[in-house]
């Protein structure tokens, strides 16, 4: 039914739509985020996730953790603001006041515990905040499909093709897979970063645009979890759902070539993709 365009994600879309600081700036100007991460034995993600939001832009960065994560994260990400669930090893509730953030981004690391699921649910139906899904939160949309009709307009998901299957069907060949990532965003009205080589951004009103940086340097534990603190990090600073699906592939990936050059792609980790995202970013700036 939609009239689908394509569109290939290189240097000339993505200055289009950066946006330069402001000189009069201050840290107001560039939203406070909000991370919903980790539990026992996954707080690496939560920390992957927060060090890559920090390297993004957000003028404040909150990070809600089961207990067991709060030293390691007040350790790891000083910068970050640390908010401790009552339960030690999952999450189970939203934080205080969730509705005054910029946005939320939430899964990497979070498992998939009763509690946690119903925090999920919770906020789908109560909180009006941009949203970034990722991991086992879409694990838990999975396991719950009446959760995708209560997805908030303008929600982003960022599925890896496993992930994503379990969202809709298995053993999709490219053409299905294009074709069910375009109607699953025009019926639920969101955004899907469907990752990979050449990671492919869904829209609501049927576009595809298809990632130009990157490589297999990157198919490695963590990569995703970075990805996920910067998208969420340049939404709260204000950028459309749009804007920061495609200024956030873009520059993972790019920060992920520039990774490639220092440590080759055997040996690269996630920590060099968010090392290298200063150098990214400074090639918009
Ligand atoms: P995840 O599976 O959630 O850790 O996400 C993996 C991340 O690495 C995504 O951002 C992918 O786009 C990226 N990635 C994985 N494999 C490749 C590849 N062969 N070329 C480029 N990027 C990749
Ligand atoms: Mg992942």
């Amino acid at each position: 039914s939609l009239r689908t365009q394509y569109h290939y994600i290189d240097t000339v879309i993505v200055k289009s739509r950066w946006k330069p600081r402001p000189q009069y700036a201050h840290k107001g100007t560039f939203g406070h985020a909000l991370l919903l991460l980790g539990s026992y034995g996954k707080m690496g993600a939560a920390i992957l996730s927060t060090r890559a939001c920090l390297r993004s832009g957000a003028g404040l960065i909150s990070v809600s953790l089961p207990k067991a994560g709060y030293q390691i994260m007040q350790t790891a990400a000083p910068e970050a603001m640390v908010l401790a669930d009552p339960d030690e090893k999952k999450l189970t509730e939203l934080p205080e006041e969730p509705g005054k953030y910029a946005a939320i981004g939430i899964g990497p690391g979070i498992g998939l515990a009763v509690e946690t699921k119903k925090m999920v649910g919770n906020l789908l139906e109560k909180v009006k905040v941009p949203l970034v899904l990722d991991a086992d939160a879409l694990n838990i949309l999975a396991a719950d499909k009446t959760l995708l009709a209560k997805l908030p307009p303008e929600t982003i998901l960022t599925p890896h093709p496993k992930e994503f299957e379990r969202l809709t069907q298995p053993l999709q060949d490219d053409f299905e897979r294009l074709k069910l990532l375009r109607d699953f965003c025009e019926n639920y009205r969101c955004y899907v970063v469907l990752k990979g080589a050449n990671t492919c951004i869904g829209t609501p009103s049927g576009n595809l645009y298809f990632n130009s940086t990157g490589n297999p340097g990157m198919a490695t534990g963590g990569s995703g979890d970075a990805l996920t603190g910067i998208i969420t990090a340049l939404r709260a600073q204000g950028y459309s759902a749009e804007d920061a699906c495609i200024l956030g592939v873009y520059t993972h990936g790019l920060a992920g070539d520039l990774a490639k050059n220092e440590k080759g792609e055997t040996a690269l980790i996630a920590s060099d993709i968010i090392e290298n995202l200063g150098k990214a970013f400074k090639t918009l700036e």
